[in-house]
């Protein structure tokens, strides 16, 4: 049994020697109401940066301790159950997956999934029919006042990575008629355009982002799904229509900083913001339970139809998870960051 164990940083870029390798050993048998699992895949996400500290900012993430293993969302397979509703080979999920090959764990914390919903791709339940899937669509319902003939213009910044490339498509399906996304690298680009259906995309590492987005969107922006805030999103806003609405998912470009979330606009950005009656509101998905199981379906339906094209970046064992982090934090990945642990 190999787990990681964490040694914090405060501040700055995290890196793979944050992390640390580990062989240890769990007990033979299993209590009632545990369950022994494999862990098949885990997940890295932005949000891991805020574990990274003491304080994470937010009441609903805990802080991950030095020397303790780390835990995040995980899939894995029910190898011994003493628990009443899972069974030996069922597929389960979990935010609080510990990062390590084989656990015990409270059956009760888990929830079955179905593999047929996502055509046998499991790792698809941490990504496009997982958090990150609904992430984007409910981003996009709650908060993005996106209607069907309204002729809207939308935004995405972060747009190749995991959230960034479905809230696009979903943007689209929901009835935005241009949709412009901006990314890190010409090879993101590309693919926003010819693979998941973006009308243009914009490079922010090369050129005037605000040049090309003036061009881009010449009726300006209506709806901003924002992953990156920072400058990028000062140009965006800058860019924004009267009444128009900035989806507030996430705020990469300041998590190696130590600001509060979410980090207050510049002065001549915030005026504009409230000049132009824009809305930006806090959006969490946690908030929405209620909503996770039809929406789930509703985003497994659109992949199995070929209307939600989705990408992973899938990175093998678990001694490389460190590194996949660091990866998707400076911009390793398109579509989803997926360390594959066993199969
Ligand atoms: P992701 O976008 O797949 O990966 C992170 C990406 O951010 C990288 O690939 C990189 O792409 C970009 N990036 C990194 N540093 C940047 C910088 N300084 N400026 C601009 N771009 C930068 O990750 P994800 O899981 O989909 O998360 C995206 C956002 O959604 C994050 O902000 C996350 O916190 C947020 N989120 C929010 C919720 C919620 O409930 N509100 C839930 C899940 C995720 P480039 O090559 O383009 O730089």
């Amino acid at each position: 049994l190999f787990d990681f164990k964490i040694i914090l940083g405060k501040n700055g870029v995290p890196v793979a020697e944050n992390f640390r390798l580990e062989q240890s050993t769990i007990a033979d048998t299993i209590q009632a109401g545990q369950v022994r699992v494999k862990t098949l895949y885990l997940s890295v996400d932005p949000y891991m940066r805020c574990r990274m500290n003491e304080d994470t900012g937010s009441d609903y993430l805990q802080p991950w301790q030095v020397s303790e293993v780390a835990d995040g969302g995980g899939v894995g397979v029910v190898e011994e159950s003493k628990h009443d509703n899972l069974a030996k080979g069922d597929f389960v999920t979990s935010f609080t997956w510990p990062w390590q090959t084989v656990a015990i764990l409270d059956g009760s914390l888990l929830q079955k999934l179905v593999p047929q919903l996502v055509n046998g791709r499991l790792s698809y339940f941490l990504g496009a029919a997982g958090i990150t899937g609904l992430t984007a669509l409910l981003g996009v319902r709650e908060k993005g006042h996106v209607a069907v003939g309204a002729n809207q213009t939308m935004v995405v910044s972060g747009a190749a990575g995991a959230c960034g490339s479905l809230a696009g498509q979903i943007g689209r399906l929901e009835g935005c008629s241009r949709v412009v996304g901006i990314a890190g690298t010409d090879e993101k680009c590309s693919i926003l355009v010819q693979e998941m259906g973006f009308d243009a995309a914009i490079n922010y590492k090369k050129g005037n982002v605000a040049e090309q987005l003036r061009e881009l969107c010449p009726g300006g922006v209506d709806v901003y799904f924002d992953n990156v805030g920072g400058d990028i999103s000062d140009t965006v806003i800058s860019q924004m229509n009267q009444n128009s609405h900035i989806i507030l998912c996430g705020q990469i470009s300041q998590y190696n900083k130590d600001v509060p979330y979410p980090p207050p606009l510049p002065p001549d950005i915030e005026k504009i913001q409230k000049e132009r009656n824009i809305t930006r509101e806090r959006f969490l998905v946690l908030n929405y339970m209620d909503k996770h199981e039809a929406s789930v379906l509703q985003l497994c339906q659109w992949i199995q139809e070929g209307k939600l094209k989705v990408r992973e970046t899938v990175v093998e064992g678990l001694a490389n998870i460190g590194a996949a982090f660091q990866s998707m934090m400076s911009g390793g990945n398109i579509g989803k960051q997926i360390v594959s642990v066993s199969k």
